[in-house]
């Protein structure tokens, strides 16, 4: 039976837990990095090893006085989350564990339901499923984490619209997946959780203010400000796809009319070479769809206009040009330090960033430092699997652990 030391609050528990958190310590550097005694690190060490949630991690190299230390890692069954990515063609789920390791990882086909009960039905099923694959461990998952592409109130957990998946709005997803699954659970936007990722484990790295933009059907963009995700006054900051930028322009799946997505989303590539194959006009995509030009997709577009074909490299000018001005607005709004460009469109097209630069570099106000600071995503396409599975680890870390040690010893909730 557990000793409770009264001297180890739930915060000093907590604040070891983050710093482990950036890899292995010795109690030294636990001391220098939280400011406590290294008699209290020694205390609030032994109470979380006894708990499992620390252990043990080798010594490190002898110090200044020649002797080796022992370093302390988190345990990573401390706790498991699962992150599920729900987009319009695929879902995916991923368990990371608490110290970041990618325990599980699965990649399904989103069906095509004809009902929002069906739909999350389905979801819940793809987090059971990965629960039993996960074995002994998953009685150490703590949460779950939603990725969704679509409107999302996320102080509700609710998706307000999704025009990207079939029967997927309009629905109650965290409470529903709550109740089913019996696991807390954070429904968030995909481009705020990509950005999540990318900040942690991609280009972001380092930055406290910066903006993903999520180039796939439509475009959407996480902002990080301060550190933070900001989801604005209402919860839909980063709407990027929405900007007007033409008046009289093509009708938006928004309601709206000449947004940047009717332009430069990979929605509104694949139509524009849609309409221009069915016109006659002659290109490699001829011979790609095999004369059948609803079969064009903006991967081939991309290969056609890296192997030269004109009229890819008109669809992908015209696309970036108009990206590159509304990349221009936000830098001017924002001045990040970098804006990373994910999703399926602008993944590994070094041709289509080229354009989008040279756009962005001849609207951003002169005096923005040069060469603004566009880059490439790194990340594979489970980035928003990944997010969804850290936004949970990242809650355990602020509240989960917390709650964790008040449920246990209530008398100690006071320092
Ligand atoms: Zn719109």
């Amino acid at each position: 039976m557990r000793v409770p030391n009264p001297a180890a609050s739930i915060e000093q528990r907590l604040l070891l837990l983050r710093l482990l958190r950036g890899g292995p310590r010795t109690r030294r550097e636990l001391s220098d990095q939280s400011g406590y005694s290294v008699s209290l690190v020694r205390q609030l060490l032994s109470d979380l090893v006894e708990r499992g949630w620390v252990l043990e991690h080798g010594t490190v190299a002898p110090d200044a006085r020649g002797r080796p230390s022992q370093a302390w890692a988190l345990a990573p069954d401390a706790c498991l989350t699962i992150g599920l990515d729900v987009g319009g063609d695929t879902s995916r789920v991923m368990a990371l564990d608490a110290a970041g390791t990618v325990r599980y990882r699965q990649l399904v086909p989103t069906p095509a339901l004809d009902s929002g009960h069906a739909l999350l039905g389905f979801l819940a099923g793809l987090v059971r499923h990965a629960e039993s694959a996960l074995g002994p461990p998953a009685q150490n998952v703590r949460r779950l984490g939603v990725s969704y592409s679509g409107f999302i109130d996320f102080q509700a957990g609710y998706v307000i619209a999704a025009p990207n998946i079939i029967a997927g709005d309009r629905l109650p997803l965290r409470d529903y997946l709550q109740e089913a699954l019996g696991l807390p659970a954070l429904v968030e936007d995909s481009s705020r959780v990509m950005t999540l990722a990318e900040m942690r484990y991609g280009a972001g790295q380092g930055c406290t203010d910066a903006l993903c933009v999520n180039v796939g059907a439509g475009i959407g963009m996480g902002i990080l400000a301060g550190g933070q995700l900001y989801r604005g006054g209402t919860g839909l900051a980063g709407e990027i796809g929405h900007i007007p930028m033409q008046p009289y322009g093509d009708r938006c799946r928004c309601g709206g009319q000449g947004c940047l997505e009717t332009l430069a989303s990979g929605r509104a590539i694949a139509t524009r070479a849609r309409h221009m194959l069915e016109q006659g006009m002659p290109s490699l995509l001829q011979r790609m769809t095999n004369g059948a030009p609803a079969l064009v997709t903006t991967e081939m577009v991309a290969h056609a206009a890296q192997a030269g074909d004109d009229l890819a490299l008109d669809l992908l000018n015209s696309a970036g040009m108009w990206l590159g001005m509304a990349l221009a607005t936000v830098l001017n709004l924002f001045a990040p330090q970098r804006v990373i460009l994910t999703g399926g469109v602008m993944r590994g097209n070094d041709l289509l960033l080229s354009i989008v630069r040279e756009s962005a570099e001849r609207y951003t106000l002169p005096h923005a430092a040069r060469p603004l600071p566009i880059v490439l995503t790194q990340l594979s396409d489970d980035v928003g699997a990944l997010g969804a599975a850290l936004l949970a680890l990242d809650e355990e870390f602020d509240r989960g652990f917390a709650w964790r040690l008040a449920a246990e010893s209530p008398a100690m909730d006071e320092g």
